[in-house]
């Protein structure tokens, strides 16, 4: 049986003053759900801090945005997987779309990534997803399928356990377009069908959720799938009653 888990992206919005309000809000309005399933924030890395306060003995984790590919050293800006072990971070989102294509992570970068947050005792969080051309190309499996290929490269199927896919349509990331609950279901029988036929019982084990301008006004349709664990959100992660009623519709 596998744990639905609902993970926010807040990607580069908040301050401390608003982040304070949001989560105050949002934590009375999570709780009901705390038991029935996981939840992680995952903030811009300077409020990282603020929120492991916040979120405290909640039950609901700390997770971060990004990591670097190198572990250490003469990597200006740069922030490690161990630095974000040591804040409290159980989760690290690798290969967002907005990652891969404005600041252009190559598959490689983001299986380095995958391999660095595994070796630090954290969950990746693996986005996956097909751009609308590919879509219409109809490569949307052969794109999944190469990105997580370059992650099995990179730690064998060992790294996929306990780790979660993301599936992520870019074209549905921000736009307020969402692919429909039958293509979503599809989509995720199809990769756990696929890392079933790289090693038998990864893929009914492992959990993918999905994202793409998930909002509560459509959760309900977009989670119906048994194949659907969960959701990452991110605009609709924002504002408190939104995100707890996408909790409640997961
Ligand atoms: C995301 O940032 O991962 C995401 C799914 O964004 P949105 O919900 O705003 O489409």
């Amino acid at each position: 049986m596998r744990k639905p888990i609902l993970i926010a992206n807040w990607k580069m919005n908040g301050s401390l003053h608003s982040n304070q309000a949001l989560l105050v809000r949002m934590l009375s309005k999570l709780r009901p759900f705390r038991k029935t399933m996981d939840m992680a924030i995952c903030p811009p890395f300077p409020y990282l801090f603020q929120v492991r306060d916040l979120l405290g003995y909640t039950g609901i984790a700390l997770g971060a945005q990004n990591t670097s590919r190198a572990s250490s050293g003469a990597h200006t800006g740069e922030v490690s997987a161990t630095m974000l072990q040591e804040m409290g971070c159980r989760y690290v989102l690798v290969g967002h779309s907005e990652r891969r294509a404005l600041y252009h992570e190559s598959d490689r970068d983001v299986a380095a990534r995958f391999r660095l947050v595994c070796s630090a005792n954290m969950a990746p969080v693996l986005c996956v997803g097909e751009t609308l051309e590919e879509r219409e190309q109809g490569q949307t499996m052969a794109v999944i399928e190469r990105q997580l290929r370059a992650v099995i490269g990179e730690t064998g199927m060992a790294g996929l356990v306990g780790s979660i896919i993301a599936y992520e349509p870019v074209w549905a990331i921000g736009t307020g377009r969402t692919a429909t609950p039958e293509r979503v279901s599809e989509t995720h029988r199809a990769i756990r069908q696929f890392l079933e036929s790289c090693q038998a019982g990864v893929g009914e084990s492992i959990r993918i959720v999905y994202g793409g301008s998930v909002k509560a006004g459509n959760a309900a349709d977009l989670f119906q799938s048994p194949e659907v664990d969960g959701g990452l959100i991110g605009g609709a992660s924002l504002q408190a009653d939104e995100f707890s009623a996408i909790g409640a519709a997961l």
